[in-house]
C-alpha cells in the first residue's frame, strides 16, 4: 500500500531566518522532502531571507549542503537537489531596517498563495509582520508560520498574539508545533475516532490513569542562554506535552475541521485543574562523558532551572474525574523516547484466581523512535499445565501493516508546512489555546519562584529524579520504562 501524494497549488514561500539553523536542519529538508515525493507544480518558489550577505548562488550552495547533511539519502539523487535549487533564490533584509523588502515584494507571484516563515527569535516576530504588511505583501492568500516559544509567559503571549492581530486574521497565523505533525499523533485521533472499539472505554470509569513521557538523550548545548530562562516547564511542557494531553483527552469534535477541534482542545485546558506543589517533580541533570553538569552547561552554579519536570494533573471534567495524567520531560535521559501510556483498569474480578496476577491493558502510542500505537492484552500463556495468564503486545506499527514503503512517513514538518500550503490549519496551536496553556503555567512558576524551589538533580543517563518515581509509588502506580 503506497501512500498517496496529493498535489498542492502553486505557491512562494519566504523564509525568514533561512540560513539559520531551524532553516536548515528541518524546513529545508523537509520542503526538498516533498518536492522529491512530486506533491509540487514546476512554478514554486522558495525564498531565503535573512541578515547574512548572499547571493542566489552561495545561498543555493547554502541549501545544497543542508540538504546533503541533513537529507542524505534523498540528496544522493544530483538531479532532484538541482531542480530543488533552481527554485531557490535569496533577499538579503534586516527585519528592523528597509533595505531588501521592495525588493522580495517584487519577487512575490501575484494570486498565489504566499506563505512566510517566521524561523527568527520572537523578539522579530512583529517586526516583520508589520514590513510584510507595509510592502504590500498582505493578500487573502497570505500565511504565516511561527513557531515556538510562543510567549514566555501569559503577558508575553497575550502580547505577541496582539500583535500579530494587528496584521493578520487569526486564520491567517500558523503557530507551530512539530509534535502535532507527526503522523501517530493523528493517527491517535484516527484510532480513538475512527473505531467504535477505544472511544466507550476512554474515561475514568475504564481508564486507571495516562503518561506521556517525552524523554531526550540531549543536554543543552547549543541553547543555553535561551534554556536556562526557559526551562523544561516553559520549553516542552507548556507547548508539546500539553498538545498531547489535550488529544488524548479531548473530547470528539463533531467533525475534523480546524476549529471543531481546536475548540475541543482548549476546553481540556480549560478544565485542567491547578497542580499541587507535591505533585511535580523538577531535576537537573549531572555530569557525563567529560560533559558538564546542567549549571556548569549555563555556566550558573546556582541556577535553578530545571532540565527536568514531572507532574500529575487533572482534568477536572465529566469524563476524567478521578483519572490522573502523569506527564514527565527530561535532558540527558537514558533514551529517546516520546510516548503516550494509556493504562486501563484491571478486570473488576479475576476468574483465574490469584496465582494468575494482574494484568490491565495497556495502549501505547510511541511518537519516536519506532512511530507506531502497540495494545497489550491478556493472554493465556501457551502450554498445558493450567490457566497462566501473560500479556502480549497487540502491535499496529506502521511498517508491518501498512508494508515497508510506509516505514518512513513524511517527516512532522513536511506534513504541517504542506498543510499550511493548503489552508489547513487543524495542526497548528490557536491563539486562544497558547494563552490558555501559559494561564495554567505561570502559577505553577510563580510558586516555584516564590519558594525558592531547587530542582533536584539526578544522574545523566538515568530515568530522571528518583523523587519522579516516588510521585507514582505513592499512587501505588509505576511508570513505563523510557527505553523503547
Ligand atoms: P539561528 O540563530 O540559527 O538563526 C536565526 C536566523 O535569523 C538567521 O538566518 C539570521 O540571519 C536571521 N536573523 C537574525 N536577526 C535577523 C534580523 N534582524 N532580520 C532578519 N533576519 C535575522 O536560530 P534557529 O535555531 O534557526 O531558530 C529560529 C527560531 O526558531 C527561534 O525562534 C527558535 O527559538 C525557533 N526554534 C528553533 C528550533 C531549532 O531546532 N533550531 C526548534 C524550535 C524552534
Amino acid at each position: 500500500m503506497v501512500s498517496r501524494v496529493i498535489p498542492v497549488d502553486p505557491f512562494d514561500l519566504v523564509i525568514f531566518g533561512g540560513t539559520g539553523d531551524l532553516a536548515r536542519r528541518k524546513i529545508l529538508p523537509a520542503l526538498f522532502r516533498r518536492y522529491c515525493a512530486g506533491q509540487w507544480p514546476e512554478d514554486v518558489r522558495i525564498i531565503g531571507a535573512a541578515r547574512s550577505e548572499h547571493d542566489d548562488s552561495a545561498y543555493r550552495a547554502l541549501v545544497a549542503d543542508a540538504l546533503r547533511e541533513f537529507a542524505p539519502e534523498r540528496a544522493k539523487d544530483s538531479p532532484s537537489v538541482d531542480g530543488f535549487l533552481a527554485r531557490v533564490s535569496y533577499v538579503r533584509i534586516d527585519a528592523e531596517e528597509q533595505a531588501g523588502w521592495a525588493e522580495l515584494a517584487g519577487q512575490l507571484t501575484e494570486d498565489r498563495v504566499r506563505a512566510f516563515y517566521f524561523s527568527v527569535g520572537p523578539r522579530l516576530f512583529g517586526a516583520l509582520a508589520g514590513q510584510i504588511e507595509a510592502h504590500g505583501m498582505v493578500t487573502d492568500r497570505t500565511r504565516i508560520v511561527v513557531e515556538k516559544p510562543f510567549g514566555h509567559d501569559l503577558q508575553s503571549a497575550r502580547d505577541l498574539n496582539a500583535t500579530l492581530a494587528g496584521h493578520f486574521d487569526e486564520g491567517q497565523i500558523y503557530r507551530i508545533d512539530h509534535y502535532l505533525g507527526k503522523e501517530t499523533v493523528q493517527n491517535l485521533m484516527a484510532v480513538r475516532f475512527g473505531n467504535m472499539l477505544f472511544e466507550p472505554l476512554w474515561n475514568s470509569q475504564y481508564v486507571d490513569h495516562i503518561q506521556i513521557t517525552v524523554a531526550e538523550t540531549v543536554g543543552i548545548a547549543g541553547r543555553e542562554g535561551y534554556y536556562d530562562r526557559a526551562g523544561a516547564m516553559r520549553d516542552m511542557m507548556q507547548n508539546h506535552l500539553m498538545q498531547l494531553l489535550c488529544l488524548i483527552a479531548m473530547e470528539p469534535p463533531a467533525k475534523f475541521d480546524p476549529d471543531a477541534v481546536r475548540d475541543e482542545k482548549l476546553k481540556v485546558i480549560r478544565a485542567l485543574d491547578q497542580v499541587q506543589p507535591h505533585h511535580i517533580v523538577r531535576g537537573q541533570y549531572g555530569p557525563s562523558d567529560g560533559e558538564p553538569d546542567y549549571r556548569g552547561a549555563v555556566g550558573n552554579p546556582r541556577s535553578a532551572t530545571e532540565s527536568y519536570i514531572a507532574l500529575r494533573a487533572h482534568i477536572s471534567n465529566w469524563r476524567w474525574a478521578g483519572t490522573p495524567f502523569y506527564l514527565r520531560t527530561g535532558k540527558r535521559l537514558v533514551a529517546r523516547s516520546s510516548v503516550i501510556n494509556v493504562m486501563f483498569k484491571d478486570a473488576p474480578h479475576s476468574i483465574f484466581g490469584a496465582d494468575a496476577g494482574r494484568h490491565a491493558n495497556v495502549l501505547s502510542i510511541r511518537l519516536q523512535p519506532n512511530e507506531g500505537i502497540t495494545l497489550k492484552v491478556t493472554i493465556k500463556e501457551p502450554g498445558p499445565g493450567g490457566m497462566r495468564l501473560i500479556d502480549v503486545p497487540l502491535d499496529m506499527s506502521f511498517a508491518e501493516a501498512l508494508g515497508p514503503e510506509n516505514q518512513d512517513p513524511p517527516d512532522a514538518y513536511e506534513r504541517l508546512i504542506m498543510d499550511v500550503i493548503r489552508g489547513n490549519q487543524t495542526l497548528f496551536m490557536r491563539g486562544d489555546e497558547v494563552e490558555a496553556a501559559w494561564a495554567w503555567t505561570d502559577p505553577i512558576i510563580a510558586g516555584w519562584q516564590a519558594r525558592g524551589d531547587v530542582p533536584k538533580p539526578y544522574d545523566s543517563g538515568s530515568t530522571g529524579p528518583g523523587d519522579a518515581e516516588l510521585l507514582m509509588k505513592r499512587d501505588g502506580r509505576h511508570w513505563q520504562g523510557i527505553k523503547p
